[in-house]
């Protein structure tokens, strides 16, 4: 095991951050009061080889695994997550094509964006669903040898200012996943429409609009997934970009932490700095552990997505965890600065607004935690045998120092074996027997009375099984 990243990786982050420090930082509160688009950073991201992370090179792209996008993305997001959040959408838009497009579509589509400064969306979401991606609506209908989409996509990042998107659409509802199939649309197609820009909380610099698609005729080249595989497509552009999302918390939530450290040394209250005082230290001490395993598991995710793992369950993970430890570190870095950071001119009230997004879009924290408890509850190998089967011997005569051992005339085994009560785990042992209920040492469990109970929970005889 190596906790270490590469020399090269190393200078990315260094990249990376400079740039956040330099372009991103200086601009974030204004693009947020203004909420605009900012196209001018995403322009200089563009130059400076800091977007289109996960687009492979022959295509153009940076070609960076999973690893390289998170550390890229952490430093962004650090700085402003609302406009890492548009720099980074294009790394959203274009993973359908990576996984589904085929190479006449690659090279069309991949091409035009990293070398023409274009901007590509991803579209599953609709007024009516999100997260529950089987549930959409907008139709896809077949048309000779493409299809004509009808319906209206919402919350689409980057929409308003995108040159193509990845739309997801379903030949049938009533099919649920197996009707849904994936386009590339350009968005100067006839009957494509944005609607105005929608007023969020947080990640204001981010454009979310709706896409209204009336009659586009989609010619078959922009097939991107035939209806079923649509589904797989979308799933697996997750897979890769969740650990992309886990990392926009991790850069929110170390901004949040850095600038509490900074206000507590600073700030004096009863004449010392309230980093004196263990209520802030113990606060701050939090903050760092829950981002330390907000990072491994993140990068973990990450890690395992490039070794070519199914890095399902672990994105959802590191999703979860992170976006959880975000606002759970933004809000206590408000309560560091107390009424400071109630107030927008300390950057601690826009983080906070900021990291409440991170728990919803891209899979609510819910629906992570759907995927893990599906886990859990189906797939998960236990090391230990099941509850109610566990094993239970009685300890040595000689271990039971200073105590008089029953005298056993016969094993459990042979008076017919120790039973379980399966509803509280009480065992019965037939050596024993129930003297308080009447039940005399050696007696068999088939032997005692149908009207007996469980000692403890009082369960009846039946709701025994033998261990
Ligand atoms: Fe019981």
């Amino acid at each position: 095991m190596n906790f270490d990243l590469t020399v090269e990786q190393e200078a990315l982050r260094k990249r990376a951050r400079e740039f956040a420090v330099r372009e991103v930082l200086p601009v974030a509160a204004s693009y947020d009061e203004a909420e605009m688009m900012p196209m001018e950073v995403i322009k200089k991201a563009w130059k400076a080889g800091l977007t289109n992370l996960g687009i492979p090179k022959e295509y153009g792209g940076q070609g960076y695994g999973l690893i390289e996008s998170v550390i890229v993305v952490e430093e962004i997001a650090a700085a402003c997550p609302g406009i890492a959040t548009s720099i980074f959408d294009n790394d959203l838009g274009s993973a359908p094509v990576i996984i589904g497009g085929n190479k006449e579509q690659k090279e069309r589509v991949l091409r035009d964006i990293t070398e023409n400064f274009k901007l590509i969306a991803f579209a599953t979401s609709e007024p009516g669903m999100g997260s529950d991606v089987a549930g959409m609506q907008c139709r896809a209908e077949p048309d000779g040898d493409g299809f004509v989409l009808n319906g209206t996509k919402y919350w689409i990042t980057n929409a308003g200012y995108s040159d193509y998107i990845s739309i997801f659409a379903t030949v049938d509802p009533e099919k649920k996943h197996r009707g849904i199939a994936g386009f590339i649309v350009p968005t100067d197609l006839e009957g494509v429409s944005t609607g105005q820009h929608i007023p969020k909380l947080g990640q204001r610099a981010s454009n979310t609009c709706s896409v209204v698609l009336k009659d586009v005729r989609i010619p078959k080249e922009n097939v991107l997934a035939k209806p079923g595989r649509g589904f797989v497509v979308a799933m697996q552009t997750f897979q890769k970009t969740r650990p992309a999302v886990a990392a926009f918390a991790i850069g929110c939530a170390r901004s949040a932490m850095e600038y509490s450290i900074d206000y507590a040394l600073k700030r004096k209250t009863f004449g010392r700095p309230i980093s004196n005082y263990q209520a802030i230290q113990f606060k701050i001490a939090n903050m760092y552990k829950d981002i330390e395993a907000a990072k491994l598991l993140t990068y973990k995710a990450a890690w395992e997505g490039d070794q070519g793992r199914d890095s399902n369950l672990a994105s959802s993970i590191a999703k979860a965890f992170s976006s959880d430890v975000a606002m759970q570190v933004t809000t206590e870095a408000i309560q560091i600065f107390g009424g400071y950071g109630y107030v927008r001119t300390f950057p601690v009230e826009k983080l906070f607004r900021d990291a409440k997004l991170l728990q919803i879009y891209e899979g609510t924290s819910e629906v992570q935690r759907i995927v893990i408890s599906k886990f859990l509850l189906k797939q998960y190998e236990h090391a230990m045998p099941n509850l109610f089967e566990l094993p239970r011997e009685e300890i040595s005569i000689e271990e039971k120092e200073g105590e008089s051992a029953p005298k056993v005339l016969q094993t459990s085994q042979e008076l017919g074996g120790k039973y379980k009560c399966q509803v509280c785990g009480f065992v019965y042992d037939p050596v024993k027997g129930d003297p308080d209920g009447g039940i005399a040492p050696g007696t068999a469990f088939a032997e005692i009375p149908d009207d007996w109970h469980c000692p403890v929970c009082g369960a009846t005889k039946d709701q025994f099984s033998k261990i």
